[in-house]
């Protein structure tokens, strides 16, 4: 049955969540604060789906419904109506914080808010709520239109029935959903993120080049991309903010950023978005 889905914030996964609900058939409202994003969120959905057309998944009439069944909205006050709210804003705690305790007021009693978050607790925000068996996570990758998994946290207090719901509706949207528990960086972050702090390591350390690092890891272990290459994917500051969450929430050592991932961060080398990472893409 379709569903009115609000999705906060239009960034990079904001506006993925919006295509895939789209194109199942359910009516979404895309907020942001930034004008600028909305028209740039809704441009990238159009260039995703002309891809889709391009590639026979989706025909050239079928894109104008999709794009027709998503609006704008320019405050939380949008998020009235819908039964699921998916926040998918910039990843900052007191930023999440004051979004959920506003969000609590202005959307609808019943209605499940979910959070896209990487790696912010989802028992915190759920806590700034006063329905915190409402709350819960629903970690998309990116890029959403193409990546199956939704990875599934339950907060503390999550109920069974929100849960539930969210694994069904994920599944209809032919994704593949996961349900995990709420522990720093989750599952996919805790296992991913000390891979790459390690590759890290290791240049730091001069075992071998990035190049090198890369190749031994997609040709030896079958991985896609190496390790390097996806951290500048992801954004340098973006691991690094995820390594803090590990280290501070599980207070191990062996979770320490490493320093040369640091130095990086603080020179401003991001990865791609910056135009050098471990790689450079400025010639690229
Ligand atoms: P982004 O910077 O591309 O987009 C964030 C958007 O949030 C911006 O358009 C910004 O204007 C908007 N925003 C900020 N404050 C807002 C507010 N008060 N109300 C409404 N909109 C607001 O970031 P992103 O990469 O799309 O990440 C969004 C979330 O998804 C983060 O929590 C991030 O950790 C998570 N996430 C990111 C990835 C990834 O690979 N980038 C993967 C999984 C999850």
């Amino acid at each position: 049955m379709a569903e009115r889905i609000a999705v906060v914030g239009a960034g990079q996964m904001g506006n993925g969540i919006a295509h895939v609900f789209a194109q199942a058939g359910h009516s979404v409202t895309l907020i942001d604060v930034s004008a600028d994003a909305l028209a740039k969120g809704r441009a990238t959905i159009a260039a995703n789906l002309d891809r889709q057309v391009k590639k026979g998944t989706v025909t050239a009439d079928a894109k104008g419904v999709i794009l027709g069944r998503i609006a704008d909205g320019s405050s939380l006050d949008a998020a009235k109506g819908a039964s699921l709210v998916i926040e998918a804003a910039t990843e900052n705690r007191d930023l999440k914080f004051r979004i959920f305790e506003q969000l609590d007021a202005a959307a609808d009693a019943g209605a499940i808010l979910a959070t896209n978050t990487s790696s912010i607790a989802i028992t915190e925000i759920a806590a700034r709520t006063k329905r915190p068996a409402d709350v819960i996570g629903m970690h998309f990758m990116n890029p959403v239109p193409v990546m199956q998994l939704v990875e599934v946290i339950r907060g503390l207090a999550t109920s069974d029935a929100t849960t539930s719901r969210i694994l069904a509706l994920s599944t209809a949207i032919g994704k593949t959903p996961v349900e995990v528990n709420d522990y720093p960086g989750f599952v996919a972050n805790r296992v991913l993120m000390p891979m790459i702090n390690e590759a890290v390591y290791c240049v730091m350390e001069g075992v071998g080049t990035p190049e090198a690092i890369d190749t031994v890891m997609k040709l030896g272990m079958n991985h896609p991309m190496g390790p390097l290459t996806l951290a500048d994917f992801i954004g340098l500051d973006t691991c690094l903010a995820i390594m803090e969450v590990l280290h501070q929430g599980l207070g191990d050592p062996k979770y320490r950023p490493c320093p040369l991932l640091r130095k990086y961060v603080a020179a401003g080398w991001l990865g791609r978005k910056s135009g050098r990472g471990f790689h450079d893409y400025a010639k690229a």
